[in-house]
């Protein structure tokens, strides 16, 4: 389930079948679920009764219970999704972050047992894979892989975020968009000073246009987003070691005008055992991944195949107690 479209299909191991898409309605929680179920049922009637239901939210999950922590574009916050839709299909449905199933299935689809996968888009998303299965912290809620901090006194965090300086506030369209209009205001004389557009922001997509054709200004732009994202690859394979490092998200469209400089960047900057023994590349999953990630979640939780750091999903309600 994403901002703009419910994607559906039939998943079998790591293969979709009977996709369809529908706009997500936003207007009402009822008509968003009304509107999720009816398309759930038309890929039921092509491919017959799940064992299980799969569901990717770009949103935080309170993992046991599938309920949504707090959901920004979407009605959903305080939904227990889990329980919501169980009742309306009678079968078993398990609820995670999109993110997290995006990594889930890049894992799957590539046979990679220890990955981990960014997510770059408005914001940084991401999801820990280990031993082919998603780490997610105790509750779900962890691996926020975008609101670690790079610089104490950075820019404020543009996610639903208290702090500053974090990788989202450097490696996400909303700081791309950010940085090239700042840039665009100080050289009024410039080339994507003629972007400003009416809201007075350089859009990301006049940004890499502008930069494609080899404007050192939006290049310089680029540059700066390369390097603070090689800074953060090479923090993750330092505290993750993974076989396999990927970079996905909408931004990576644009991977030609950052993705060398980045890995060049975190080759600097790792530990070097732990580097050589780490593959960065695009994520492969493509359009589908949330989709089949989703999928790959509920047929491991029908088999009881759950993270190894925990037996099974905390049923306990979150508590505020803390150790003094
Ligand atoms: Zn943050």
């Amino acid at each position: 389930m994403g901002g703009t479209k419910v994607a559906v299909a039939a998943v079998d191991g790591v293969t979709a079948k009977h996709a369809m898409q529908e706009p997500t309605i936003t207007g009402s929680t009822g008509a968003l679920l009304d509107g999720l179920e009816a398309t759930v049922r038309g890929v039921i009637e092509q491919s017959g009764e799940p064992e299980a239901i799969g569901v990717g939210v770009p949103s935080q999950i309170d993992y046991a219970t599938g309920t949504v922590e707090t959901s920004v574009n979407i009605p959903l916050t305080g939904v227990p999704l889990r329980e919501e839709l169980g009742r309306r299909f009678g079968v078993p449905v398990f609820v995670d972050n999109d993110a997290n199933c995006a990594a889930l299935a890049e894992a799957h689809m590539l046979g990679e047992d220890n990955l981990l996968m960014l997510t770059l888009g408005t914001g940084v998303g991401g999801g820990v894979v280990i031993a082919g299965v998603t780490f997610r912290g105790a509750h779900g809620l962890g691996a926020e892989l975008g609101h670690f901090t790079l610089n104490p006194d950075g820019p404020p965090c543009p996610g639903n975020c208290p702090n500053r300086g974090c990788i989202e506030a450097y490696c996400s369209g909303q700081a791309l968009e950010r940085d090239a209009t700042e840039l665009a205001r100080d050289k009024p004389d410039s080339r994507l000073a003629q972007c400003i557009g009416a809201d007075g922001m350089v859009t990301g997509r006049d940004l890499v246009e502008v930069a494609e054709a080899g404007d050192t200004d939006a290049l310089l732009v680029f540059d700066s987003f390369a390097r603070m994202l090689g800074i953060a690859i090479a923090g993750y394979v330092n505290v993750f070691e993974p076989d396999h490092l990927a970079i996905g998200g909408g931004l990576s469209r644009a991977s030609h005008l950052f993705f060398d400089r980045a890995v060049q960047e975190a080759g600097m900057r790792a530990l070097p055992a732990l580097w050589r023994r780490t593959k960065i590349a695009l994520a492969q999953g493509g359009a589908d991944a949330g989709v089949i990630g989703a999928g790959v979640l509920a047929a491991q939780e029908i088999r009881g195949i759950r993270t190894p750091l925990r037996d099974t999903p905390s049923s306990r309600p979150p508590t505020t107690e803390r150790a003094e």
